[in-house]
């Protein structure tokens, strides 16, 4: 599994970069960000959460029947909307909110 960033819309606010805890994401000549090194990422979804533009994509691994399935995610207010597309066309989406979802 591995982030793919768009950059046609990236906006290089930079606030993947500054979550990313494995600081693997930078900025191109053109202040756009990049994935520098997709394979050690280790599927954390920050990046994604913090994304305004839906530039990110979240792709999810062979290992548990990605193929080409992937997740991006929409702020709505206090809710994250987690939009999964799957490789055969379903359509999935699942809202969860942003102070309520670490809780037990
Ligand atoms: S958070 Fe999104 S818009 Fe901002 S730099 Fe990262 S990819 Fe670009
Ligand atoms: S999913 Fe997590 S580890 Fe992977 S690039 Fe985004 S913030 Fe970094």
């Amino acid at each position: 599994m591995s982030i793919k960033i768009d950059t046609k819309k990236c906006v290089g606010c930079g606030k993947c970069i500054k979550v990313c805890p494995g600081s693997l994401i930078y900025k191109n000549e053109y202040k756009k960000a990049f994935i520098k090194y997709p394979q050690n990422c280790w599927g954390c979804t920050a990046c994604l959460k913090e994304c305004r533009s839906q530039a990110i994509k979240y792709y999810l691994g062979a290992d548990i029947g990605g193929n080409g399935a992937y997740l991006y995610v929409v702020e709505d207010g206090s809710e994250l909307k987690w939009y999964m597309n799957s490789s055969d066309g379903r359509k999935m989406t699942v809202s969860t909110n942003r102070k309520e979802s670490n809780k037990y």
